[in-house]
């Protein structure tokens, strides 16, 4: 009897127990979060075989047991039962890998540092097109990809949001078309060094093969010089920039969207015609629509899907208009990248709301582009000293502490002019004073909304 250790009781880690239970593996699920409801975990999981559910310590007599260790991406590695478990040699797994083990349909991955969510989404808008019901989102995003597997199909094609969290442990995972967003400095307290978490990210074309596509940014230095000095990729590339036209791939030029080979030039869309806005969203675009294009869907479906795309909430998204002024809730904006990107997006001047919990990450790049077009920058949560150092080393000087974000709404509010845009977009993750994100956006649009 096959015997399994199952680490984190999130959603991840109860549905690779369900996915293994299912295939007659018994499980240990382990989890050191004593506030675990084990009672609602055991109603939701049926099966023949033993499955336990252990809070405080896995027996070493267990650990000898077991087989196969399924690592839940949000799992810290610091733990002392993983580090037992690995020390006793047993082989360990992330959760896509599993699912993947267990599936038969096609899959397609996204990683990068910033744009994933929006990405899949995207393209799990346009396969669906085509392959309707049969195209499923998965990962990151939200429902696990071991969730779905168990009610698959052979014929599913799964679009797989990878985080770096989730590529550290794959063996087999082998994606058909793969994309790579971008790399920017991100999670940098979890991982030792920016170099681990490239690489992590980089596991995503590990076992892909000549018949298999990765689309990269030509625009990230780091994934040119993959491809043109280390050629480090065995699968067919191709590159998306957002700043040239490219002789192979997809770009933008002239407020438009081509695909281009060697036999034909297609111009796919005017970027007025999408809902989403900035060049880093025209980047996101191409990413999908080039692998929605490699799974084999035609250019004419893929253009009338992208253009429906709405957009997701909490990134860029507009709140509403007030005397002239329009207010943008970028939450989701949790590492300096994003909020750069964002700035960058909105046309016309910006009072920027910032701060939040500081991952580690420099600020310098941010506050470049602060001088440029941020009129005000108001600073909230632990980090608003250290972004206010830096911004005033560089000689940036119209900034504003708020002790809530409602008082930053508030300050926004009384030093906007007309055609201004007042963004929430944090740079920062948003633990210290919110439960999530999303709190926090939800937060800053209910603030906005009660503006007089
Ligand atoms: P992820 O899932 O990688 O965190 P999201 O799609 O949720 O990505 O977007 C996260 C943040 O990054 C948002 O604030 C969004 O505006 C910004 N963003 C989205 N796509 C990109 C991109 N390609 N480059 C830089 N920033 C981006």
């Amino acid at each position: 009897m096959a015997k399994s250790i199952v680490l984190g009781a999130g959603i991840s880690g109860i549905a690779a127990s369900k996915l293994l239970i299912k295939n007659d593996v018994e499980v240990l699920l382990f989890d050191n979060n004593s506030k675990i409801s084990v009672d609602k975990i055991k109603k939701s999981i049926y099966g023949k075989v033993k499955f336990r559910v252990v809070l405080e310590n896995v027996d070493d007599k267990d650990i000898k047991e077991t087989n196969l260790c399924v690592i839940s991406p949000g799992f810290p590695k610091t733990n002392l039962t993983y580090k037992k478990i690995l020390k006793a040699g047993v082989p360990t797994i992330s959760e896509i890998e599993l699912a993947y083990l267990y599936s038969k349909g096609e899959v397609c991955a996204i990683t990068g540092s910033n744009g994933k969510t929006t990405t899949v989404e995207l393209t799990g808008c346009i396969l669906k097109k085509q392959f309707e019901e049969k195209a499923q989102v998965v990962g990151n995003v939200g429902i696990p990809y071991s969730e779905k597997v168990l009610k698959e199909t052979a014929d599913t094609k799964y679009v797989v949001e990878c985080s770096s969290f989730q590529l550290e442990d794959i063996v087999k995972f082998r994606p058909h078309v793969a994309a790579i967003l971008n790399f920017s400095p991100d999670h940098l307290d979890r991982y030792e060094s920016y170099i681990d978490y490239i690489n992590a990210k980089l596991n995503i074309a590990m076992n892909m093969e000549k018949d298999d596509v990765i689309l990269l940014n030509y625009e990230d230095q780091i994934l040119r010089d993959l491809v043109l000095q280390k050629n480090m990729f065995r699968c067919k590339t191709v590159f998306f920039s957002s700043r040239r036209t490219l002789t192979e791939g997809f770009y933008l030029y002239d407020s438009a969207i081509f695909y281009k080979d060697n036999t034909k030039t297609i111009k796919l869309l005017n970027v007025s015609e999408l809902k989403i806005i900035g060049n880093h969203n025209y980047e996101n675009v191409m990413a999908a629509m080039g692998i929605a294009y490699y799974m084999g869907m035609s250019f004419v479906d893929i253009v009338d899907a992208v253009k429906e795309f709405r957009g997701l909430e909490h990134r860029i998204e507009f709140v509403r208009e007030k005397n002239g002024v329009k207010y943008y809730n970028d939450s989701k904006a949790t590492n300096p990248d994003a909020t750069i990107s964002a700035i960058d997006a909105l046309k016309g001047k910006i009072i920027l709301i910032a701060g939040g919990h500081d991952k580690g990450i420099d600020y310098g790049n941010l506050i470049m582009k602060i001088k440029e077009k941020v009129r005000y920058l108001i600073l909230i949560g632990e980090a608003k000293k250290k972004i206010a150092l830096k911004a005033k080393d560089l000689n940036y000087d119209y900034i504003i502490y708020a002790d809530t974000l409602e008082e930053a709404v508030d300050i926004a509010n009384s030093y906007s002019n007309v055609g201004d845009n007042v963004l929430l977009s944090p740079a920062c993750s948003s633990f210290d004073m919110f439960k999530n994100y999303e709190e926090r956006g939800e937060k800053f649009k209910e603030k906005v909304m009660s503006l007089k």
